[in-house]
């Protein structure tokens, strides 16, 4: 098991270079409120460059990260769970088949964007394209 930085928390690695702060958006984890460590556009033996999060958890209770977000901007994304400065546990993440309230519609005539209270619900359409269409719509998501 490799030692990391960091003796408990999770490392998401493997993500896609330059997605860092895209990708920390999305989990709605909060930098400025976070113990965390950016590690960004470093080698990859399997891409070329990959960005790297780190977050410390000194709890131990753990930082969850929702692995269906996760898929959608991260599909090639590894999550590590560290405790003791030991990777304990490797999660992947998965490729949802229908996402709520995370994707935003962006067709402007679509029911979500002319109405309210309505929520954003997407489909997935096409796995290695990792496309999503709106419900409503069939408008494509865009990340
Ligand atoms: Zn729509």
């Amino acid at each position: 098991m490799e030692v990391t930085s960091i003796q408990n928390g999770i490392i998401i690695d493997h993500v896609p270079a330059g997605t860092a702060l895209k990708v920390l958006a999305y989990l709605k984890i909060n930098p400025a409120k976070t113990k965390l460590a950016l590690i960004m556009n470093t080698d990859s033996h399997l891409y070329g460059t990959k960005d790297i999060i780190k977050i410390e958890d000194e709890d131990g209770n753990g930082p969850s990260v929702d692995l269906d977000v996760l898929g959608l901007v991260a599909r090639t994304a590894t999550v590590g769970i560290v405790r003791g400065g030991r990777i304990v546990e490797k999660k992947t993440p998965t490729l949802p088949e229908h996402v709520v309230n995370i994707l935003t519609c962006r067709n402007p005539r679509c029911v979500t964007t002319t109405e309210r209270g309505i929520e954003q619900m997407f489909h997935l359409t096409h796995s290695e394209r990792q496309e999503y269409r709106c419900d409503y719509c069939d408008e494509e998501a865009k990340l």
